[in-house]
C-alpha cells in the first residue's frame, strides 16, 4: 500500500487549497472542497474493506452509492491543510443510499466532513448529468465577487453580461454565465437542493452576500473557473463608478464565440 499523501490526488487538493488560502478566498474555516476520486486510483493508496467509522450525512443521495470523495472538514481551516492533511481532509465513501459516509482516512481528530456536504452532493449529481466527467465541486468567498452581489443586480442575465463583459476570455471560460441565488441559510438541504438546480445550467453559482460554488473536471479547471470571474468582479467594482467610456459589445462577443468555437447561453446576448 503506497502512502496516500503522495498520491497525485492529494496533492493536487493540497496544492489547490494552499492557493485558494493564498488568494484571500477561504478565510478561518471559509470554503469547503469536495473531489470525486477513482475507486482503482485510491485502492493502490487505501484497503477500502476498513471503514474508520460511519457518520450519518441527513440526507439521500442514492445516484452518489459508492462513490469516493476527499473532501475539506467541518470547522477546518484552508490555511492548516497543508501542515495537517489527515486532520483536516477526509476521504469517504457514500454508502446507505447517500444517508451515510463511511469514513476510508482522515479527520483524525474525530471531525468530519463540512457542513455543506449536501449542496456538494447534490451538486455532483446535477453536474454530473450534464457532463459525465465533473469530479469537482469548490465553494469560497472571493471578496469582489462576494462584494458585488451588494451592489449589481443579481439577476442572472445582467449578472453575467456584466462579467463577460470585464475581460475578453470571459465568455470563453463561461459560456454557461453565473447562475445567482439570493441570500439563503447555508449549511441546509434547502439550499444544496437549490443548488444542484442552479448546477443543471452553469459551473458557476453565486451565493448572494456569501460566496461562489464552482463545479468543474479536475482541481485547476474548477480553481480558474472561479479565478476568471473573481477577475471579472474585480474589474467590474473599479470600474463602477467611473464614467463607462467602452465595453466590450454583443457584437465582439459574438466574434469570440465564432472565433473560439465556444456557444455563450442562449438568449444572453443581442
Ligand atoms: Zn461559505
Amino acid at each position: 500500500m503506497k502512502n496516500v499523501l503522495t498520491a497525485n490526488f492529494m496533492v493536487e487538493f493540497i496544492r489547490t487549497v494552499t492557493n485558494m488560502y493564498a488568494h484571500g478566498w477561504d478565510e478561518r474555516n471559509g470554503g469547503n472542497i469536495s473531489l470525486m476520486l477513482d475507486a482503482n486510483e485510491v485502492r493502490e493508496y487505501l484497503d477500502l474493506t476498513n471503514v474508520v467509522r460511519t457518520i450519518p450525512t441527513g440526507f439521500s443521495a442514492p445516484e452518489l452509492d459508492g462513490r469516493i470523495f476527499l473532501v475539506t472538514g467541518t470547522g477546518k481551516y484552508f490555511k492548516n491543510v497543508q501542515y495537517a492533511p489527515d486532520i483536516n481532509l477526509g476521504v469517504i465513501r457514500i454508502a446507505n443510499g447517500g444517508t451515510e459516509a463511511e469514513l476510508l482516512w482522515g479527520f483524525s481528530d474525530g471531525g468530519k466532513f463540512t457542513s455543506e456536504l449536501p449542496a456538494h452532493m447534490m451538486s455532483h449529481i446535477a453536474r454530473l448529468k450534464v457532463d459525465p466527467d465533473n469530479r469537482v465541486v469548490m465553494h469560497c468567498h472571493p471578496a469582489n465577487l462576494l462584494a458585488m452581489t451588494y451592489v449589481h443586480d443579481l439577476d442572472e442575465v445582467k449578472f453575467t453580461r456584466t462579467l463577460w463583459q470585464m475581460c475578453t476570455e470571459c465568455i470563453l471560460v463561461f459560456p454557461d454565465g453565473v447562475n445567482v441565488l439570493p441570500w439563503l441559510l447555508c449549511g441546509t438541504n434547502e439550499i444544496g437542493e437549490a443548488t444542484a438546480e442552479k448546477m443543471k445550467t452553469a459551473r458557476l453559482v453565486v451565493w448572494a452576500q456569501h460566496g461562489i460554488y464552482g463545479a468543474g473536471r479536475d482541481m485547476d479547471e474548477t480553481f480558474g473557473l472561479i479565478e476568471t470571474a473573481e477577475k471579472a468582479a474585480e474589474i467590474y467594482l473599479k470600474i463602477a463608478q467611473l464614467p463607462l467610456v467602452n465595453t466590450i459589445t454583443d457584437e465582439q462577443l459574438h466574434l469570440l464565440e465564432a472565433r473560439f468555437g465556444v456557444k455563450a447561453r442562449a438568449g444572453y446576448l443581442n
